[in-house]
């Protein structure tokens, strides 16, 4: 690779509301930049069918997550729903520090810890980049969530309170996308992530791209 295009990876947080539609936005993006790369994080939620352990998350005993947690194993880690989420440092450090762009589908607790640790971590400030996905309104949210009828009116209930104290933590996020229409959003979406590999903060310290060797 020429001097030029050397870099580092983007550390992208990306976060919204169940309902908002954040997979299939990600999916949709993922066909146009398949390299792409996810951070699987541990729960101790209980896999759903057809959820792989591996895949979708590393499901632990709370034995097993508290003891990685002891470990300091975890970039951030949070409660949601009940259940511990977290995301893994051996997940993402590596891989952002070898270039690649990895996403992180975390929830507004862990987007605020990565943006506390960022203060006091330079190469962290310098690869996180924080997105926000909203559904144009709680509205339309709640009638999403009615049609897909998996929840029952406690946890829809619960869902809703979530969301809407996720979106009223907006300015935390450097950008929001409001996934109104589908195509749109992916759209924005995929013009961001493109850009994120522009940012100057992605070339290593003491390097010259523009100096032919
Ligand atoms: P689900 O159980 O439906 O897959 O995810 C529930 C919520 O947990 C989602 O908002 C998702 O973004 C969040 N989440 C998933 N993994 C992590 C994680 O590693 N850390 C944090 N803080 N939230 C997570």
């Amino acid at each position: 690779m020429s001097e030029i295009r050397k870099r580092t990876g983007n550390l992208i947080v990306l976060s919204g509301p169940s309902g908002a539609g954040k997979s299939t936005l990600v999916g949709a993006v993922r066909k146009h930049l398949p390299d792409l790369e996810f951070s699987i994080s541990c729960t101790t939620r209980k896999p759903r069918p057809g959820e792989l352990h591996g895949r979708e998350y590393y499901f632990l005993t709370p034995e097993e997550f508290e003891a990685r947690s002891q470990a300091g194993g975890f970039v951030e880690e949070a409660r949601v729903f009940a259940h511990r989420y977290g995301t893994l440092k051996s997940e993402v450090l590596e891989r952002v520090r070898r270039g690649a762009d990895v996403i992180l589908d975390i929830d507004v607790q862990g987007a605020t810890q990565i943006r506390e640790a960022a203060k006091h971590d330079a190469e962290l400030a310098a690869a996180a980049v924080f997105v926000l996905i909203s559904p144009p309104s709680l509205e339309l949210l709640e009638a999403r969530l009615r049609k897909r009828a998996t929840d029952s009116e406690e946890q829809l209930a619960l869902r809703l309170a979530a969301a809407e104290r996720e979106l009223a933590s907006f300015r935390l996020y450097d950008y929001l996308i409001v996934n109104d229409d589908l195509e749109t959003a992916a759209a924005e979406l995929e013009g961001l992530f493109r850009s994120f590999r522009l940012r100057t903060g992605l070339i290593p310290e003491g390097s010259e791209p523009w100096r032919r060797k």
